[in-house]
Formats: structure tokens, sequence, C-alpha cells
């Protein structure tokens, strides 16, 4: 199996190129064409299988293959646990992102919230966030998910460990209904089931 037959368009191909990948890993290979269809997944995938290729790249080709809104409201979340986590997954968005008209922006706690707020004013397609300031963002008015067309919850088992439940509950109550969901968690204990049910509708599984 190659990139080329996964259905990418040629300016992701040639970020995935750059980044020095030959072949896609199985999780690539499983999780990215029901992405592309529209379909909600899920997947249980441990870090180090590629996971974050594996949903950053279709995300990619989905929102550049729509039109691109010139108030560029955030049209795809990524939520991930911890600051280190969103801070990686941002370097790869921006890394996969090179070559098409999309703009990205990272938010976490810990740090003075004005140069995200700064960042967020220019108008972001594609937001990695975690969950305490993202709800701040939201609560002060900085932020709006109402536009948002693609939730990705990454180490979805992290975040329950961490005590987000009820903040991934809040978001959601935020996020427009019709939505595509993707879920990436490296275990899959009841907890996770249940969190899966009221997020995802009949998602394609995937394992790596
Ligand atoms: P992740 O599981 O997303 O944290 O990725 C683990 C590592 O694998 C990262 O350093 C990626 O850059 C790398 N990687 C992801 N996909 C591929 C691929 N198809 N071929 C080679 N390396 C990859």
């Amino acid at each position: 199996m190659s990139f080329n037959s996964l259905g990418l368009s040629q300016a992701l191909l040639k970020a995935i190129s750059k980044k020095g990948y030959t072949t896609p890993s199985p999780i690539q290979e499983k999780a990215i064409p029901p992405i592309l269809e529209g379909k909600d997944v899920l997947a249980s995938a441990q870090t180090g299988t590629g996971k974050t290729a594996g949903f950053t790249l279709p995300l990619l080709q989905l929102l550049s293959q729509g039109q691109t809104l010139r108030q560029r409201p955030v049209r795809a979340l990524i939520l991930t646990p911890t600051r280190e986590l969103a801070a990686q997954v941002y370097a790869n968005v921006k890394e996969y992102s090179e070559f098409v008209d999309l703009r990205s922006a990272v938010i976490f706690g810990g740090v003075n919230q004005n140069p995200q707020v700064t960042h967020l004013r220019q108008g972001v397609d594609v937001l990695v966030a975690t969950p305490g300031r993202l709800l701040d963002l939201c609560n002060q008015k900085v932020l709006s998910l109402a536009n948002i067309e693609i939730l990705v919850l990454d180490e979805a088992d992290r975040m329950l460990d961490m005590g987000f439940l009820r903040d991934i509950e809040r978001i959601i109550k935020m996020v427009p209904a019709k939505r595509q969901n993707l879920m990436f968690s490296a275990t899959f204990s009841h907890d996770i089931k249940k969190l899966a049910q009221g997020i995802l509708r009949h998602p394609v599984m995937v394992e790596a």
C-alpha cells in the first residue's frame, strides 16, 4: 500500500514526502479511507503507531476540499489531554499543512493566554487544544465552536484518567450536532466505550 492509493491530495503527498515517509503505517492505512469518506472513526492506537498523521492528513484534506470561509472560524478541533501532546500534535499539523491553505493554532493552560488569543483572532481553521484552556477562552467569548465540522479526541483514555470527562461533556454541548467525530484511544475500558457511545455515530472501528 502506498500513500498515493489512499486518496490524499498532491499537496498532502508533497508534505508526506518531505517528512520522509514512504509507506503508510497500519493505523494510517485503516483510518484514512473511512475518515475521507466522512465517517466517524473509533481507533485503538498507541503512541508511536503514526496515529497523529492518521487523523491529521485526512482532516486537512477534508477541510481543504471545502470552501475557505472568509472569517476562518475554527472548523476542526483536536482535543488532547496534555500541553505536551497538544504542542506535538500542533507541530505535526503545521508540517502536514505546509502546502494547503489552512491556518492552525494551539492553545493550552499554564501559560499566558494573550499570545493564544491574538493568534485565534487572526482566524484559524484547525485548533489543537487542551480542554481547560479551550473552555476558558470559549467562556470569555474569544472563541466559538459553532462552526466545528470535525472533532478529534486524541488519547481519550488519558483524558478520562486525568478527570476531563465533565470538560469534554461541556465541549460537546458547544459543537454542532452535525459533525464528524474521530476518537483515538490506547485502551478500551467500559468508560471509554460509554464516552464513545455518547459522541460517535455508527463509528468504523479500526485497530493499529
Ligand atoms: P505518532 O504515533 O503519531 O506519535 O507517530 C510516531 C512517529 O512516527 C512520529 O515521529 C512520526 O513522525 C512517525 N511517522 C508517522 N507516520 C509515519 C510513516 N508513515 N512512516 C514513517 N514514520 C511515520
